[in-house]
C-alpha cells in the first residue's frame, strides 16, 4: 500500500509512519476479549514507563476523546469537598482548564500571566498560603505560543502546600523528556496523536494511584468523565468502562513499539533538529518570534505575520498544503501569528523541503522577502 505522506507542521495530530497507520488494519475484534485487555495492560505499562514512574505508584487511565478530555477529567475528579483549584494560567490552554473549572462550577483561582512570560510563582505561593488549595494547575508547553513553564518548580510548591500537582503534558510528553518523580508530577496527560505519533481518539492520564483511589468519595460531577470509575473498571477487569477506540489502540500499540525503538534521548535530539531547522527557516526570511528563544519548549514556534499588504496566511497555507506541507495558524488574540511545530515522524531534511515551499509561496504571492515589520513584531 502507497501512503501519501503528509508533512504535518500544526501542533497535532502529528504526521505518522505508515507502519502505524497500517497497524489499525487488523481482524475484527470484540474488545472484551481477554486478548484485547492485555494489549490495553502493555499500553498502560508503556505509558507509565515514558515518563519513568513505577508502576506500583503510577497508572495510566485510557479515554476514548481528544486531549481536552483529559483537562476536564482530572479537574473534575480530583477536587475534594470544600477545596479550591489553582491555575497558573500563561495560554489559550490553562484558559481552557479555567473553563472547564466555571463550567462545573468548581471553585478556582485563574491566576493569569501574559502569554510570553512565565508565572510568577510568589503570586502562586501568596494563593497557596489561603490553605484552600487542593490542586495546583497548569500547561507544560502552553501549544498556542511554544512557551515552557517551569513545571519541576511549580510542583515543588504545589507540594510544599500539601496540593496535587496536576499538568498538561499533551504537547511535551514523549518528546521533551518528562520524569514524574524529578519533575514533581502527581498527573500528567496527552493525547495518542501527539507526542507518541498515534491516531487521534486516544487519550489518557498518567498519574499517582492512591492519589486516584483518595478520590473514590470526592463529589461526583462526570459520569462518563471519572477518573475514579474508569481506574477502578480497568483495575477489576483490564477493560475500558465502555467502548474504547479499538483501531487506534492497534495504532497506539505499534506508535509505542517505535518510540522505545528510537529511545528517549534520540527522539527528543530528532525533534530538536527539526524545532532548530524550523528556527533557521524563518530566521533567514525574517520572521519574528512571539515568544524570546530561551523560553521556548523546543516543540512549537510561533511567528508574527509581517506587515506586507501582500501577506495573505490562509493563500500561503493553501499553496503549502497542495505540496503536502500544513502549517497552522496562531492561537493569541492579541498578535496575529502562525505556527511551526516540531511534533511527528519528521526530520530535518522534511523542514528544509517545507522552506522551499513556503519561499515560493511567498515569492508567488508578492511578499518581500526578507519579510519586514514596521517595528510592530517583537523580537
Ligand atoms: C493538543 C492539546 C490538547 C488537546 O486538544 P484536543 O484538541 O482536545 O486534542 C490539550 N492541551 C494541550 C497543551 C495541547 O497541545
Amino acid at each position: 500500500m502507497n501512503i501519501k505522506r503528509n508533512i504535518l507542521l500544526n501542533p497535532g495530530p502529528s504526521t505518522t509512519t505508515d507502519t502505524v497507520k497500517l497497524a489499525q488494519v487488523v481482524p475484527d475484534i470484540c474488545p472484551r476479549e481477554r486478548e484485547f485487555a492485555g494489549m490495553m495492560k502493555g499500553i498502560r505499562e508503556d505509558l507509565v514507563r515514558i515518563v519513568h514512574g513505577k508502576q506500583e505508584e503510577y497508572t495510566a487511565v485510557l479515554f476514548c476523546g481528544s486531549g481536552t478530555i483529559n483537562i476536564d477529567i482530572c479537574l473534575n475528579s480530583l477536587l475534594p469537598a470544600g477545596k479550591k483549584i489553582l491555575i497558573l494560567n500563561n495560554g489559550a490552554y490553562s484558559t481552557r482548564a479555567a473553563e472547564v473549572c466555571a463550567y462545573y462550577g468548581m471553585p478556582h483561582v485563574d491566576l493569569k500571566f501574559p502569554i510570553d512570560e512565565l508565572p510568577d510563582l510568589k503570586q502562586a505561593e501568596d494563593v497557596l498560603k489561603s490553605g484552600e488549595i487542593a490542586l495546583v494547575y497548569t500547561t507544560h508547553n502552553e501549544t498556542g505560543t511554544g512557551i515552557l513553564n517551569p513545571i519541576r518548580e511549580i510542583g515543588a510548591l504545589a507540594h510544599r502546600y500539601g496540593a496535587l500537582f496536576v499538568v498538561d503534558t499533551t504537547s511535551t510528553y514523549a518528546m521533551r523528556p518528562i520524569n514524574v518523580y524529578e519533575d514533581n508530577i502527581d498527573f500528567c496527560m496527552a493525547s495518542a496523536q501527539k507526542g507518541i505519533m498515534a491516531m487521534a481518539g486516544l487519550s489518557f492520564i498518567v498519574g499517582r494511584r492512591a492519589a486516584i483511589e483518595a478520590s473514590k468519595d470526592y463529589p461526583k460531577r462526570s459520569y462518563y468523565c471519572n477518573l475514579y470509575l474508569q481506574y477502578d473498571f480497568f483495575e477489576k477487569t483490564g477493560e475500558m468502562h465502555f467502548t474504547p477506540p479499538v483501531q487506534t489502540i492497534y495504532a497506539a500499540k505499534q506508535a509505542l513499539k517505535e518510540y522505545f525503538a528510537e529511545g528517549e534521548a534520540a527522539k527528543w535530539a530528532r525533534h530538536t533538529r527539526v524545532f532548530e531547522a524550523i528556527h533557521r527557516g524563518l530566521a533567514e526570511l525574517g520572521f519574528r518570534n512571539v515568544i524570546k528563544r530561551e523560553l521556548q519548549a523546543g516543540l512549537v514556534v510561533s511567528a508574527i505575520y509581517p506587515d506586507d499588504p501582500n501577506w495573505d496566511f490562509g493563500k500561503v497555507h493553501d499553496y503549502c498544503y497542495e505540496r503536502g506541507f500544513t502549517i497552522y495558524p496562531g492561537k493569541i488574540s492579541t498578535t496575529n501569528t502562525f505556527r511551526l511545530c516540531a511534533l511527528g515522524a519528521i526530520d530535518e531534511k522534511d523542514i528544509e523541503d517545507f522552506f522551499a515551499v513556503f519561499r515560493e509561496a511567498l515569492e508567488r504571492t508578492g511578499v518581500t522577502i526578507p519579510v519586514v515589520y514596521r517595528g510592530g513584531g517583537k523580537a
